[in-house]
């Protein structure tokens, strides 16, 4: 069989390249990035992230290079608590919610594709593509070129496979919000990802991160999707949070470095069924970029790998049956934490309608818990 061609080696990719060598494929991950750096961000993940990367063998390398945190509580504008959702382990003897640098995880990943000897050249872009039905050929930017089984397009929100595959999707388009973040030192006895609510537009809180840091967030509606001048971010930022009492008031007043402001317009590209075209497939945000309302993109990352590599080693001979496979698994999962995501961000934009966020969070994480 010939081999399976990677494109982007971002969560979606190193975790497909790992997932599928782990079932005997032989795969190659070409990434565009020279020296294939990731933004210093936290994220945070749940249950069925530490499942997924269990499942990998990744678990306690993700464990170790995070912060495991007791879930998520919520508070009204002034701080005091209103609702408490604590994390549910689905993965025996991990824990559920875990705060993690961007860095770490890429570098947990990064490892054990270079443990694995996975091919990943670095630099390098797909030029064409040519499915002839029994392969796929393809040549790179670098002047080389391969016959592939398959080809995976792991490449982001702005995913250039999403627009040779299927172009009259359209680009990803802007919510309505902006998300906030600046990292703090961590006060060691914060064990809980806190959100305030009750102001028009959005949310605000804080998020362990490591044990020596956690982050504040915000996010909010920006008309007009605006473009901040750089020495003006920590100032904005610090706008966002007038009104709130609690800690969050205090840490506000600590976001005071406008080039540790990382500011993002948040914009979604939810695609219909099906995600693939004759020998070519879209994973990770290239199939569903999200809102950060649920803290997802990295979980439905890597759970699209878990199933693309079980479905494509059941039915090795049959592609187009492991792909039909793999969608029917992903796609009503996929969209719930898509659609969810963006109804929670719709309901902060318009608090009349009708809708409880505490329970549609609530639901979500009880749903992914699920097995996938
Ligand atoms: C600021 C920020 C905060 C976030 N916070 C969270 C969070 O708290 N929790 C969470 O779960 N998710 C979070 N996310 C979302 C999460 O990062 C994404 O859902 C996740 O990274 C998706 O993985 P991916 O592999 O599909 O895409 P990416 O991680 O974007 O990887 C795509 C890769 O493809 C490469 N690439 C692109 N085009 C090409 C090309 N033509 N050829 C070769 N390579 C290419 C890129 O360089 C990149 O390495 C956050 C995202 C951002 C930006």
């Amino acid at each position: 069989m010939k081999p399976i061609l990677i494109i982007g080696g971002g969560i979606g990719g190193l975790s497909a390249a790992i997932a599928l060598h782990g079932k005997g494929f032989d795969v190659e991950i070409i990434e565009r990035s020279k020296d294939w750096t990731v933004y210093h961000v936290g994220i945070i993940v749940q249950s069925n992230f530490v499942r997924a990367l269990a499942t990998l063998g990744l678990a306690d390398a993700a464990v170790k290079a995070g912060f495991p945190y007791r879930g998520a509580r919520f508070r009204d504008l002034h701080g005091a608590l209103v609702a408490e959702l604590p994390g549910e382990p689905s993965a025996m003897g991990y824990p559920a919610d875990l705060g993690l640098t961007r860095p770490a995880l890429h570098r947990v990943l990064t490892d054990r594709v270079g443990e694995l000897g996975i091919k990943v050249r670095l630099g390098v872009t797909l030029n064409t593509m040519t499915d002839t039905g029994e392969q796929v050929d393809a040549s790179f930017s670098d002047g080389s070129s391969g016959s592939y089984s398959l080809v995976i397009g792991a490449d982001g929100a702005y995913s250039g496979m999403r627009k040779t595959l299927f172009p009259d999707t359209p680009p990803p388009k802007y919510t309505g919000q902006g998300v906030w973040r600046y990292n703090l030192p961590r006060p060691p006895d914060l064990h809980w990802a806190e959100i305030y609510m009750g102001k028009h537009g959005g949310k605000a809180g804080y998020v362990p991160l490591t044990q020596d840091t956690m982050y504040v967030l915000a996010v909010f509606e920006e008309p007009g999707n605006p473009r901040f001048p750089p020495d003006t971010l920590a100032a904005e930022f610090r706008k966002r949070l007038e009104g709130y009492g609690g800690l969050l008031a205090k840490f506000r007043e600590q976001i005071t470095d406008p080039a540790l402001v990382v500011y993002r317009p948040l914009e979604v590209c939810i695609m219909p069924d099906p995600w693939y075209k004759g020998r070519a497939v879209l994973i990770g945000d290239a199939a569903h970029s999200a809102t950060p309302h649920l803290g997802q993109g990295a979980a439905m990352a890597v759970e699209d790998s878990v199933v693309l590599a079980e479905e494509a080693a059941k039915s090795p001979a049959d592609l187009q049956h492991a792909l039909r496979g793999f969608m029917d698994r992903r796609y009503e999962r996929a969209k719930l934490v898509g659609l969810s995501s963006i109804k929670l961000g719709h309901l902060e934009m318009h608090p009349e309608e009708e809708g409880d966020p505490v329970e549609i969070t609530d639901f979500i994480r009880k749903k992914l818990a699920e097995a996938i």
